[in-house]
């Protein structure tokens, strides 16, 4: 099992690794904006998959291309912790950064490249998507192959 937290510990989460779908780096401008930095390093996986200790304090925004994104912070300490997609809301977008040990990680493709900063670009070797074209329909992918 892989655990994780928040900067104060009143959040915990765990899932099993091989539960994984995928890992990315999004750069668009709504995750730079939460996280404060260039980029938010997520892990897609199923919900069933994710146990947590306790509800974050949720905000939802409405992303660039319609979708309503639901990020959590813990309401003590602010830090990301997980969001989803309100039209899909049996997956969970995990922050790699919240992870007590992320070594194992591997990283499948960027998001939302065009939005990347000059002190932040897009780490070379993976997959580039511009405006995120796939993600609603990899995700129905994935909860398809999840259900089979
Ligand atoms: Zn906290
Ligand atoms: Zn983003």
């Amino acid at each position: 099992m892989e655990f994780g937290k928040c900067l104060c510990g009143a959040i915990e989460y765990s899932f099993d690794r091989s539960k994984v779908i995928s890992a990315h780096h999004c750069h668009c401008k709504d995750c730079q904006r939460a996280t404060g930095s260039g980029k938010a390093t997520i892990i897609i996986m199923s919900k069933k998959y994710f146990a947590v200790n306790q509800d974050p304090k949720f905000f939802e925004v409405q992303g660039e291309q319609g979708n309503h994104v639901v990020r959590g912070f813990c309401p003590n300490c602010g830090s990301g912790m997980f969001s989803y997609l309100k039209e899909h809301p049996n997956m969970v977008f995990v922050k790699a950064g919240t992870l007590n040990d992320s070594s194992w990680l591997k990283i499948d493709s960027n998001f939302f490249t065009d939005s990347s900063c000059d002190w932040n670009r897009p780490v070379e070797g993976v997959k580039n998507h511009n405006a995120n074209p796939g993600l609603t329909s990899n995700l129905m992918m994935a909860i398809k192959s999840l259900i089979k």
